[in-house]
């Protein structure tokens, strides 16, 4: 057992004897190049001239006002194509460059993963494909288009439940048969070690930024770091550089769907039991047979039965607790995000925004809390529309 693949129990590489060479490869490739300086150099230098960076720490003052506490937002969704996904797109399309692969290969739910990885593959001119559930090509055929605008080819996934969980195990499958001249371009922190880890150092560009932003501003450290949990990328590179500083409380927050008592949900924290997915062992949902359960939310993004190992090592050690937020509480967030300050949030970011929110309420007037805004909510605006339909406020 290679050990330092695991974050305590959590982790490891459950893949095929096939694919364990080509870990293997790609873990001593990502090693070398981060100690590269040319190489952080160039993925700096595509954040800056390419992504925007670095994103604002914002001081929301209406909101501050309101809940009586100081609250920042860090700007992700400033990001080019809207959220923070493009952060680690960047670094593993430049990894797979020097590696000599010619060919990216990625999982797809919503297709905001899909969209930044075809973004990349556009500028780096790399043939692209995109592995993606029938449903959700069906739900998201905004994000389809775009990809295909952007030179992709997305494949069609129909197995299981034709969804996210089903993609991944297809891409899985495809780079096991292609990896000589393949990279598999991961959109969260989860998967096989190297995956966890990679994922972590290219999506901390958040920590390392916010910290000193909020150093400038406040002159201390924030009291409370907070940020939504799918697989666990933007709450990773939210947590990432406070980690060590203990005087910060940390707190990520899954999506409770209709409810976690009500059986349709995505908490996979509050519910999930040790297993084994993706290539991974960590926290998810599954019944009482080991079959994993389809997650629910409103946000696709937070639609995911399972969370990256580190973040269930970072739960089992009690450095970082997770909370989770329903759908209407989300939905009630976005609206009054976007009518306090004008910045219209994805659905996923809400989660983090209406558990701040709740949390306020036990803090002082002096301390001060970051929100990760994970991405923009334009991609969202047909489920809002649906959502206000539904509860008549459209009428
Ligand atoms: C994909 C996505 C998420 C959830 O993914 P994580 O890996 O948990 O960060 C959250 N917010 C937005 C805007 C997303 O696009």
């Amino acid at each position: 057992m290679n050990s330092k693949a695991y974050y305590g129990k959590f982790g490891g590489q459950f893949v095929s004897e096939s694919l364990m060479n080509t870990l293997e490869e790609l873990d001593e490739a990502f090693e070398a190049a981060i100690r590269d300086p040319e190489f952080m150099e160039q993925y700096h230098y595509y954040l800056r001239q390419y992504v925007g960076r670095e994103t604002p720490l914002y001081f929301a003052e209406r909101l501050s006002e309101k809940y009586r506490t100081k609250i920042y937002l860090k700007r992700e969704d400033l990001n080019h194509t809207g959220a923070h996904k493009i952060n680690n797109v960047m670094g593993q399309i430049l990894l797979a460059g020097r590696m000599g692969k010619t060919k990216v290969i990625a999982e797809t739910g919503a297709g905001q993963h899909g969209v930044a990885t075809a973004t990349a593959a556009a500028l780096f001119g790399m043939e692209c494909t995109i592995y993606m559930g029938k449903e959700d090509m069906q739900r998201q055929r905004l994000n389809v288009m775009r990809m295909e605008m952007l030179g992709a080819s997305v494949v069609s996934v129909e197995s299981g439940s034709n969804t996210l969980k089903d993609a991944t195990n297809e891409a899985i499958r495809a780079w096991a048969r292609t990896a000589e001249d393949t990279f598999y371009i991961i959109g969260s922190a989860v998967g096989p070690y190297p995956y966890p880890k990679m994922v972590k150092e290219f999506q901390s560009v958040i920590s390392r930024e916010a910290k000193i932003q909020h150093r400038n501003a406040e002159g201390k450290n924030p009291d409370v770091v907070i940020a939504c949990v799918g697989g666990g990328s933007n709450s990773i590179g939210m947590f990432a550089d406070f980690i060590d500083e203990t005087d910060v409380e940390l707190i990520g927050v899954e999506a409770a769907g209709c409810g976690i008592s009500s059986g349709k949900h995505a908490s996979a924290m509050a519910l999930g039991e040790p297993g084994v997915l993706h290539g991974m062992k960590s926290y998810l949902l599954q019944d009482t047979d080991g079959n994993i359960q389809l997650a629910h939310s409103i946000s696709a993004g937070l639609d995911y039965p399972g969370v990256g190992p580190e973040h269930a090592y970072l739960r089992d050690s009690g450095r970082a607790k997770y909370v989770s937020i329903t759908d209407t509480e989300a939905m009630d967030a976005l609206l009054e995000l976007s009518k306090l300050e004008g910045i219209i949030p994805a659905i996923e970011s809400a989660h983090a925004i209406a558990y701040a929110m709740k949390k306020a309420e036990e803090m002082t007037e002096t301390q001060s809390m970051v929100i990760c805004l994970s991405g923009r909510g334009d991609k969202d605006v047909n489920t809002i529309a649906d959502y206000l339909d539904g509860k008549g406020y459209l009428d």
